[in-house]
């Protein structure tokens, strides 16, 4: 097993530093509102609601659903990813927190079902540092790749029985995963619940929180980035304390 020195700068307090790992969802959990979500309702009005309550309530993947909604979508390519990016605002703290994780020399993913053309377009915009982006190709069946829509997902996602057969995120988590890593795992939506069943620590918003908060995983609420270090750091004191 290849190891890594420690960087001379890692907190001195810890016997041996921690190796993080952040996968990270990106639509409303690195932006502050569900750009989907705005973009859907703006092309396709309402009609995108019933399926995604058919995918809270487990009765459809959120891959069948996302797949599903694109192809309510008449709007041009153009007018399309250009919603998505234009409805993007990133959650404060966003990118102080990806400057302190790689000053702790940890590694992070993007790990959406989301639309990888309109996630490096926000990354570029925001002047974030680059990154691996596992997400979907938006595939435009029609002229100029335009409508009808469907999505081609990261061919890193991988098979589940709740997922569907090539979307469940938990796959990039084990093939990234190596021993003495913490997983951190950052997420809003019904698609981040496998990957928390097995991350270290996952900070949750909206659906997702309700879920962590049921099946009662290590979890932390997400309103922003700006707590985020802190409440690592809190948790691993907690976790090194010896017991009793
Ligand atoms: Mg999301
Ligand atoms: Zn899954």
């Amino acid at each position: 097993m290849p190891t890594h020195d420690a960087p001379s700068h890692a907190p001195a307090d810890a016997a041996s530093p921690a190796r993080f790992l952040a996968l990270l969802d990106y639509d409303g959990t690195m932006t502050t509102h569900e750009c989907n979500e705005i973009a859907l309702q703006r092309f396709a009005g309402d009609a995108w609601k019933p399926l995604e309550a058919e995918s809270k309530a487990d009765r459809m993947s959120h891959a069948e659903c996302f797949d599903r909604q694109v192809r309510l979508i008449p709007a041009s390519r153009t007018q399309f990813v250009g919603a998505l990016v234009e409805a993007a605002e990133p959650s404060p703290g966003l990118a102080e927190f990806f400057a302190e994780l790689a000053r702790r020399a940890g590694r992070a993913v993007v790990v959406s079902a989301g639309i990888r053309e309109a996630i490096a377009a926000f990354w570029g915009r925001e002047g974030l540092p680059p990154i691996e982006i596992y997400a979907s190709e938006l595939i435009g069946e029609g002229p100029d790749a335009g409508p009808p829509y469907h999505l081609e997902f990261s061919p890193a996602l991988g098979d589940c029985p709740r997922c569907g057969p090539k979307s469940c995120k938990a796959a990039v988590l084990r093939a990234l995963r190596r021993p003495g890593d913490v997983v951190l795992v950052f997420g809003d939506g019904a698609s981040d619940l496998c990957p928390a069943r097995e991350a270290d620590l996952t900070f949750a918003r909206g659906h997702l929180a309700e879920r962590c908060a049921a099946e009662g995983l290590e979890w932390r609420p997400l309103p922003d980035f700006t707590h985020v270090w802190a409440d690592v750091d809190e948790w691993m004191a907690r976790r090194s304390a010896p017991a009793g």
